[in-house]
């Protein structure tokens, strides 16, 4: 591995992509949306298809699809980080709505797709949950599964696959059991983030890139060469939320890293499963995630670090240890890829609410709508988010504007709680990150002591508990 990384889903799109100009004036509008990932792209496109009229403007420091709907892994899941806080409060039958809602988000993203005729190798084949190293992640496995049948989601949601079953469904080396769920589907990310985007153009959007906005006003975005005056901004930057020195306080951004193999031929996948192409981790805290993706290649990823400062990183040496981590744990997992190629490496940042729960947050008074705090988990997520915002800017009584995530009369800074000031903010960051590593290095060894993987998994507990 050597090298400067590049993106694989980048490298992939069908044809050299169409520029759009910057914006060099004043424009008004109805809707002015900062930043043009999939939230912001999937908000335009149901104001559009739900209001035609309405004059959509975007705002884009880079290009479309620059951020993280760009250089995602692809899992379009059927779940909302740490939902469980939302849905907890909720009575019996709204929690049912809740999970519909939740898993509904995956066919919604597939039907617009499909209606679109966007080509992004959509399939939705679902998501092995692995247990895959160790016994203690086969307890924590079987908890997640007690309290989702507990919440009145059903077999056919979420379901046990015990040893042999599992590893019919993916050899990984030590496989103990998993749960299966068919709320997933994977995609190849970047031609879903530029479809979006031509097909919002041809709704009559206008996008503009390389138009960075440096003040978050009422009523106005301004960039360094234009403004565009709108009633309503909606802001869409996710883990890019930081450069706007309002936002700053409540959400960071973290990173995450993938590394992509050579297409592999039948006899390698037939050694490995995933046959109907599932989404698959293996189930460590450190959140790792998986697909085979439709020409043929394994592609794996890790959550990496928060940087001190929120300093962010778009590229990475092919030779960084970041990559050599996630290759190694590769090979942990799947011991017949060792000495297959790795032809890719890249990463990006997610944004994370200190909640480390998603949001959509209406602040009426000064007309600033702000979706997003994926924490990960935005692909779905953002379609649900990008119809919440259109609901709420059409006043459209709906479901889902009675979510718990939707705060309809509030300002961000009394709906979200601050991170911590720096350097603690950090300190813990790396401190959790570290224990999360280490709990899977004293599991995952044959000698070490029953006491001390009690001990590292018990820390992992409190340390989740903390962070709820
Ligand atoms: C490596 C990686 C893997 C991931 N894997 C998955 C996965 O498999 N499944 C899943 O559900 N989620 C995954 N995620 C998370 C998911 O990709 C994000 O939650 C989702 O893409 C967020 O979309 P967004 O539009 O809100 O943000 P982004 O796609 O990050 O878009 C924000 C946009 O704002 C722009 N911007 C920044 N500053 C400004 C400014 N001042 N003015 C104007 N524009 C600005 C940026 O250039 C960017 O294009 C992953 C994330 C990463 C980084």
């Amino acid at each position: 591995m050597t090298g400067h990384s590049s993106i694989l889903w980048s490298d992939a799109l069908p044809e050299p992509r169409r520029t759009r100009p910057s914006l060099e004036s004043r424009v008004t509008a109805d809707v002015c949306i900062i930043g043009a990932g999939y939230t912001g792209l999937w908000t335009a496109y149901y104001l559009k298809q739900r209001a035609p009229q309405t004059k959509v403007v975007i705002l884009e420091a880079e290009i479309a699809g620059f951020g993280a709907s760009g250089r995602n892994g692809g899992w379009v899941s059927g779940s909302l980080a740490k939902q469980h806080k939302y849905l907890d409060a909720l009575s019996a039958d709204d929690r049912r709505i809740g999970y519909r809602v939740i898993f509904d988000m995956v066919d919604e993203v597939g039907r617009v797709i499909a209606r679109e005729g966007i080509h992004c190798d959509y399939h939705k084949g679902g998501v092995l949950y692995a247990a895959a190293r160790y016994a203690e992640q086969e307890t924590r496995l079987r908890r997640q599964l007690e309290k989702l049948h507990a919440d009145g989601c059903g077999e056919g949601d979420y379901h046990w696959l015990g040893r042999d079953q599992a590893r019919d469904r993916i050899a990984m080396r030590d496989v103990r059991a998993a749960i299966f769920s068919p709320h997933c589907a994977v995609v190849q990310p970047a031609r879903l983030v530029h479809g979006l985007a031509d097909v919002v153009e041809r709704l009559g959007v206008s996008v503009y890139e390389n138009s960075p906005v440096t003040v978050l006003a009422d009523g106005e975005a301004r960039t360094a060469q234009g403004v565009v005056a709108a009633p309503l901004v909606v802001t869409a930057m996710e883990g890019y939320s930081n450069r706007l020195p309002k936002l700053r306080p409540y959400m960071i951004p973290v990173h995450s890293l993938i590394v992509a193999t050579e297409p592999l031929d039948d006899a390698a996948w037939r050694s490995i499963g995933l046959h109907n192409r599932e989404a698959f981790d293996d189930s460590s805290r450190q959140i790792t995630y998986g697909q085979r993706t439709a020409d043929g290649r394994m592609i794996f990823g890790a959550r990496g670090k928060y940087y001190l400062g929120g300093r962010q990183i778009d590229a990475w040496p092919m030779d960084h240890p970041e990559f050599r981590m996630r290759v190694n744990l590769l090979h942990d997992l799947f011991p017949q890829l060792r000495g297959v190629r790795i032809t890719h490496g890249w990463g990006g940042s997610f944004g994370m609410a200190r909640a480390m729960a998603p949001h959509v947050i209406f602040d009426r008074a000064r007309g600033h709508i702000w979706g997003g705090g994926y924490t990960g988990e935005g692909v779905a997520a953002s379609n649900l988010v990008g119809r919440t915002i259109t609901d709420l800017i059409l006043e459209r009584e709906s479901e889902l504007l009675r979510m718990p995530w939707v705060f309809r009369n509030d300002a961000v800074a009394t709906r979200l709680r601050s991170w911590e000031p720096e350097p603690f903010r950090w300190f813990g960051s790396r401190a959790i990150s570290l224990a999360f590593r280490l709990e899977d290095q004293v599991c995952r060894s044959t000698t070490a002591p029953g006491w001390r993987k009690r001990a590292v998994v018990r820390l992992g507990d409190v340390l989740e508990l903390l962070m709820r």
